[in-house]
């Protein structure tokens, strides 16, 4: 970069060049329109592929989607899922979650759960005011997550069509989470 000469560095000092351009930049933003958001009385507009609180979700006759595969828990970099789940009484080829958990407090939003998923049970929605002085409220439990996928259905949904998730075409299912290949495997491919 061309350093400037002595004379010029002494002809703006003497002109107060630099303090009449940090004017212009504040001229120009006195007449533009205030960006601020009066929060929380006026809220922003959350896009559809927002990563907010996640919820889990319920087909539309009630079931529960879980079958407690365990695939996000596996796919979860911050190790914050824990799935139990047990063989369904009533369908014996059927599992289901009897516990989920989440710690939020751990979870970076990243959405891998989300798209591990096999059957869409997972989601994001555009909750995001929970904050709390106790910290014992963000594990959120079965109960509480499918109280968010339930309350926040719409934006649940929006979230999957936005990241792909339940379109069904070649194009999307590249964007969709591929759990890295096992070691062995790789070994076998490569010989
Ligand atoms: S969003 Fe990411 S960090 Fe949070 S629970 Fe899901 S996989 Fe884990
Ligand atoms: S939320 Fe999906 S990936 Fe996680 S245990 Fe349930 S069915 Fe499996």
């Amino acid at each position: 970069m061309k350093t400037p000469s002595h004379a010029k560095k002494i002809r703006d000092a003497v002109l107060f060049r630099e303090i009449w351009k940090a004017m212009k930049v504040t001229f120009k933003h006195m007449f533009h329109r205030p960006m601020t958001f009066e929060y929380p009385r006026e809220k922003r507009t959350i896009p559809d592929a927002h990563r907010g609180a996640l919820g889990l979700l319920r087909y539309d006759n009630g079931q529960e989607r879980c079958v407690g595969c365990d695939l996000c828990e596996a796919a979860c970099p911050s190790r914050c899922i824990k799935v139990i789940s047990e063989q369904d009484k009533a369908m014996p080829l059927q599992r289901y979650a009897t516990e989920f958990y989440i710690d939020i407090t751990k979870c970076v939003f990243c959405g891998y759960c989300v798209e591990a998923c096999p059957v869409n049970a997972l989601a994001m929605t555009k909750v995001y005011e929970y904050s709390t002085a106790d910290k014992r409220t963000l594990l959120f439990d079965k109960a509480r997550l499918y109280d968010i996928g339930d309350r926040y259905i719409d934006d649940a949904r929006k979230y999957l069509y936005a990241h792909n998730q339940e379109k069904n075409d070649e194009e999307s299912r590249a964007y969709r989470y591929h759990f890295p290949q096992p070691v062995g495997n790789a070994e076998s491919s490569d010989a």
